[in-house]
């Protein structure tokens, strides 16, 4: 009989934090700058310079953890990780190992079979490493240290998923989490959150887990689904020919879809982890923590239901509309200014995201300014331009951020209400289609759309369609 496994996965995420400066000196984290502009002796590991904490990081820490259901430990410590590497110039990193500043939390994920709590062992903090860039046309690798010493965050969780599926509601969770808190951007690409996933393979019904595997290098949703189901079938063939999976830490590669062998896996011992001697312990009073845990912003789940009680929209608009921080902060910001909830959320969950997809892009990179959406909405209301106009001035202000006001006159797309051009037209529709009035006459009313129709590309779209049903009813029951 054929033997039927289970896979296991444990995620340990980075998360870059959004600070103005370093986990332990005052240069810029800014992404993109010129390589090695934003360094000083401390990010450079020279002899002599010493550490100093700083306090965004213990704060945005709190709060991730907090936001997870984490307990925190108010008397924490860094611990020295000591390896070599180019990227490392301390030829240590600066972590947490022995006394990390969260434990014990959870994230609520839906699967098909409802709510399942995956849980957090702990969090920490610690800093990022340079970056090496390597030089195949002049056969050399360059060094960037403006990384270096940006803050991270490490969030473990305990091996409690299950499959691609809830590895992905996991990460989308914890993403939102981290965006609502303000405390990072996440985005994958730019590095600013990176997953490393533990994976092991068990028969179904076992007790006891597999050896686990390691692998790094994921930098989309897409790539860690392809990774995961690429290692679990690897391991399971290994299995399967009574060979035994190796502890290691491997590389994806997501064009060849196939993890390759990196390093075999490492213990804590490896890294000789002591107390770092320049850095006093952190200690964390009851009204700091509690100052932190009282400017918890407002995060999804109840942004959602306030949605449906306040603007009386369902569900699954509230859900929409509020999967994406961006979206969320859109939405409110132009309600506000036009006092049109319903309408601002169709917009933003009808237009906005039709184009957001044609591009292949998600909500984070909505960017125009929420006036313009709002005057759009005041346009419409006010029958200045029609539902069809109100579309191409959306995309105009979607792509280009316009002012709809200002690009309504510049296209000359104002409605014509002017009633003795609409009269115009619609007499030169009823003479140029006798039949069709014969038609409308003799009882076959439905033919009334179609003559309304031809007043309106007659006048280019730009008529309101309401008065020009009006006149022509009027007209054909004269
Ligand atoms: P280490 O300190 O060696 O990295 P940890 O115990 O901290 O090991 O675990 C690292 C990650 O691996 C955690 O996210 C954990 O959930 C996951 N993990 C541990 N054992 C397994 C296993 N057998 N299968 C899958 N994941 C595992
Ligand atoms: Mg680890
Ligand atoms: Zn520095």
């Amino acid at each position: 009989m054929k033997k039927e496994y289970e896979t296991v996965i444990g995620l340990e995420v980075h998360v870059e934090l959004a600070t103005k400066t370093k986990i332990f000196c005052g240069c810029s984290t800014e992404f993109g700058a010129k390589p090695n502009t934003h360094t000083c002796p401390v990010c450079t590991g020279m002899p002599g310079s010493l550490p100093v904490l700083n306090k965004k990081v213990v704060e945005y820490a709190m709060s991730v953890g907090l936001a997870a259901n984490c307990g925190i430990n108010q008397f924490c410590k860094f611990d020295r990780k000591n390896y070599f590497y180019p990227d490392n110039p301390q030829n240590y990193q600066i972590s947490q190992l022995y006394l990390p500043i969260c434990h014990d939390g959870y994230i609520p994920i839906d699967t098909p079979a409802g709510e399942k709590k995956i849980r957090i062992h702990e969090i920490h903090m610690e800093e990022d490493a340079g970056k090496l860039i390597h030089d195949e046309w002049e056969d050399c690798s360059l060094v960037d240290y403006n990384r270096s010493g940006v803050p991270l965050i490490e969030i473990v969780s305990e091996p409690d998923m299950r499959s691609a599926d809830e590895v992905i509601a996991y990460l989308e969770r914890l993403r939102l989490l981290v965006q609502y808190l303000g405390a990072s951007d996440c985005k994958l690409q730019e590095g600013s959150m990176r997953a490393d996933v533990n994976l092991s393979v068990r028969e179904v019904g076992s007790e006891t887990f597999g050896t686990r595997t390691e692998m790094k290098n994921l930098n989309s949703f897409k790539a860690i689904a392809r990774a995961i189901d690429g290692e679990r079938a690897r391991q399971i063939e290994l299995l399967e020919e009574g060979r035994k999976v190796i502890q290691e830490t491997r590389r994806w590669d997501d064009n060849k879809e196939y993890s390759y062998a990196m390093r075999s896996k490492e213990d804590a011992k490896d890294y000789r982890y002591f107390p770092d001697p320049d850095l006093p312990p952190v200690c964390i009073s009851d009204e700091w923590l509690e100052s932190v845990r009282a400017a918890l912003p407002e995060l999804q789940p109840e942004k959602m239901a306030r949605y449906q009680s306040e603007y009386g929209l369902s569900e699954y608009d509230s859900r929409i509309l509020t999967e994406s921080k961006k979206m969320a902060d859109m939405f409110e910001k132009t309600t506000t200014l036009c006092q049109k909830p319903k309408k601002v959320a169709n917009w933003l969950i009808g237009e906005a995201s039709r184009l957001l997809k044609e591009k292949g892009e998600d909500a984070e990179s909505l960017w125009f300014s929420p006036i313009h959406l709002a005057q759009l909405t005041d346009l419409v209301d006010a029958g200045t331009i029609n539902n069809n106009t109100a579309k191409e001035v959306f995309t105009a202000i979607f792509e280009q951020d316009v002012d709809p006001s200002a690009y309504v006159d510049a296209h000359g797309l104002g409605m014509v209400n002017d009633d003795s051009a609409l009269e115009q037209a619609v007499s030169d529709v009823l003479a140029a289609n006798p039949k069709t009035v014969e038609e409308y006459n003799s009882g076959k009313t439905k033919v009334l759309g179609f003559l309304v129709g031809q007043v309106m590309k007659a006048m280019k779209g730009k008529a309101n369609p309401g008065k020009v049903n009006e006149m022509m009813t009027e007209k054909l029951n004269a």
